[in-house]
């Protein structure tokens, strides 16, 4: 990422050692407004969650809901986490972002449970710097403690990238958290370089497959032999599958007929509000009434 490598380079720029064109400055000073912007942020209650229902495919019921974050800018309006989860990583930030997410998602889920009488679950995205962590299971606990929920509900997504160290601490720190009664999902798999031997030594219990795979189903075919061969290997080993992405009909049913667990995507619904969340529980209720 170019902006990053402009970043890292500003900071080493006090020694000296770099020089910058004017537009080059311009940039570089973006990305230190980006991040005195985001702790601002923080500290002034411009984050909220919307969270994607994870459906179990055949029936269409509704299993969890993945929280996504969402940034209002006071005047540059809605910025998406593409834009700022990255620089929120690079200078350290993601680690309060991210316990603050934590937070929030369970607070807000263990509401809704006790709403509806609906166990949902909440998955929630880790980044990099927060796996490695070496308090993050000091943090899972305390947060499902002054939350409420119980371990079983919160599903933690961690990326194949994040996962590519050094195996045996890798290992050591998936059941650390697994150890808090926690469930572990990979995400976007497939688009990182993970080899199915590694993933047979990891203590993981979802997979979630890459969007790109889903993305041009019914149309190629390599991307429809990938799919139903990961379903399959994930079922060998004992893995749920979910597919991201799921955006229409022909997608969906060729997901059944290869026998995926469950699916998130427009098809289904959008991330949500807190809210309209809490209305669809409340429409699915007088319909089953
Ligand atoms: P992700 O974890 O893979 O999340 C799925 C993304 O796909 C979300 O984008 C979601 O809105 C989008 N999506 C859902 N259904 C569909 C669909 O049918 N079609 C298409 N084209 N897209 C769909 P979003 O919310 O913009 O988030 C982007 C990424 O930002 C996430 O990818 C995740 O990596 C990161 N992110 C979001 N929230 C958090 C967070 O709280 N913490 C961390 N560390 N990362 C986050
Ligand atoms: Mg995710
Ligand atoms: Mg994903
Ligand atoms: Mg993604």
């Amino acid at each position: 990422n170019a902006d990053l490598a402009l970043y890292k380079a500003k900071e080493k720029g006090r020694d000296g050692y770099y020089f910058f064109t004017e537009e080059l400055n311009i940039r570089a000073i973006k990305l230190l407004t980006l991040e005195q912007e985001l702790r601002h942020a923080l500290q002034f209650d411009e984050f909220t969650l919307l969270f994607q229902p994870q459906v179990h495919i055949k029936s269409g019921e509704i299993n969890s809901v993945e929280a996504l974050i969402r940034w209002h800018h006071p005047t540059r309006g809605r910025v998406s986490p593409d834009d700022f989860i990255a620089v929120a990583e690079e200078t350290g930030l993601i680690v309060p972002i991210g316990e603050w997410v934590l937070k929030k998602a369970c607070i807000e889920i263990k509401m809704l449970q006790q709403l509806t009488q609906f166990p949902l679950k909440v998955a929630v995205n880790l980044s990099a710097r927060q796996f490695k962590d070496p308090k993050l299971e000091t943090v899972i606990k305390e947060v499902l403690e002054c939350s409420g929920l119980e371990p079983q509900f919160l599903e933690l997504e961690v990326t194949e990238s994040m996962l590519m160290d050094d195996i045996q601490s890798v290992i050591a720190q998936l059941n650390r958290i697994k150890a808090t009664g926690v469930t572990i999902t990979i995400d976007d798999f497939g688009s990182g370089y993970s080899s199915l031997s590694y993933l047979k030594r990891l203590p993981v219990d979802i997979l979630k497959v890459d969007r790109e795979f889903v993305r041009d189903i019914p149309d190629d075919l390599n991307d429809m032999e990938i799919t139903s061969a990961v379903i399959a290997v994930a079922h060998k080993l004992n893995l749920k599958v979910i597919a991201e992405g799921v955006e229409n009909i022909d997608q969906r049913d060729f997901l059944v007929i290869n026998k995926c667990d469950y699916a998130q995507g427009y098809y289904f619904s959008k991330p949500l509000t807190f809210e309209d969340l809490y209305d669809y529980f409340c429409k699915i209720e007088r319909i089953s009434a």
